[in-house]
């Protein structure tokens, strides 16, 4: 998958801090496995920074699973990097939960 098509369709979410659409300028993609994508991204307006887990097919809406914060991220940081194992485990995870996504991660708008 094109990751400037991957840019675009993460830049359609908005800030959970402030409601602004990210932009495609301030994403940075760590990394994916498949279909699951891990974004670093910023708020061009509240300047937020968040590490983004998403599910991005063609042709669909991408699927954000949990967006951290920055101190949650350096939580996250503490425990260790983020593996191989890691993502498969979720992915494998996520697997069992396909076509739940609408109502499991239903964001408040
Ligand atoms: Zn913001």
């Amino acid at each position: 998958m094109d990751e400037t098509l991957i840019k675009k369709m993460i830049a359609s979410i908005k800030c959970g801090s402030c409601g602004q659409n990210y932009d495609e300028d301030h994403i940075e993609i760590v990394e994916h496995n498949d279909e699951l994508w891990f974004l670093k991204v910023s708020c061009p307006s509240c300047h937020v920074r968040c590490l983004v887990a998403a599910i991005i097919r063609e042709n669909a809406r991408p699927e954000v699973l949990t967006d951290l914060t920055e101190e949650e991220m350096e939580k996250f940081k503490n425990l260790g990097n983020v593996r191989d194992e890691d993502l498969l485990a979720m992915h494998d995870f996520l697997k069992d939960f396909d076509g739940d996504f609408p109502t499991l991660f239903e964001r408040e708008e």
